[in-house]
């Protein structure tokens, strides 16, 4: 069993740099197709956060409300970007990417505004640049 807390199957999160801009379908970038999870035995609970997790007694809750019982546990929970504790970070307009839906929000503010600032030069930053250029 997987549980995510984005509503989407596992995608290409690499990809997310060439779609800024852009309003993207997931299924441009999944990494396998539905009927991949049924084939292979793969039970999905998507838009559900994993909120604690007891060692004692093999369980996890969710946020639905539910427990689950488990005999192996991986946590692969990824990252998120780092926002400086600056003022200002929490205005409409400023955004960070991580997900598809960052992506999709970034679309939807600025497809029509002509001036943007990219704070970061790094890889990422240069390639968020380069593809709203
Ligand atoms: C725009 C962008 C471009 C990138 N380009 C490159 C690149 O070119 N090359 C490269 O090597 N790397 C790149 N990366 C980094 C790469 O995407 C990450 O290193 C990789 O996605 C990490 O994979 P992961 O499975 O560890 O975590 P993630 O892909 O972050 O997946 C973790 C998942 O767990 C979910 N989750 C977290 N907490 C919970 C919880 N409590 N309950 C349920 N679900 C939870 C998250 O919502 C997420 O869906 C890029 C990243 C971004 C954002």
């Amino acid at each position: 069993m997987v549980i995510s807390k984005e509503p989407y199957l596992a995608y290409y999160r690499m990809k997310l740099s060439h779609l800024l801009g852009e309003n993207p379908t997931v299924d441009e970038i999944l990494i396998h197709k539905p009927e991949w999870y049924k084939q292979n035995n793969v039970e999905i609970l998507l838009g559900t956060q994993a909120l604690s997790i007891n060692p004692v007694n093999n369980s996890i809750k969710l946020d639905s409300g539910q427990t689950l019982q488990y005999s192996s546990l991986l946590l692969a929970m990824g990252s998120h970007a780092f926002v400086p504790p600056v003022k200002g970070t929490d205005l409409k307009g400023v955004f960070s990417i991580r997900t598809l839906d960052d992506v999709k929000k970034l679309y939807l503010y600025s497809h029509d505004k002509e001036k943007g600032v990219i704070i970061g030069g790094g890889v990422l930053g240069l390639e968020a640049a380069w593809v709203l250029y």
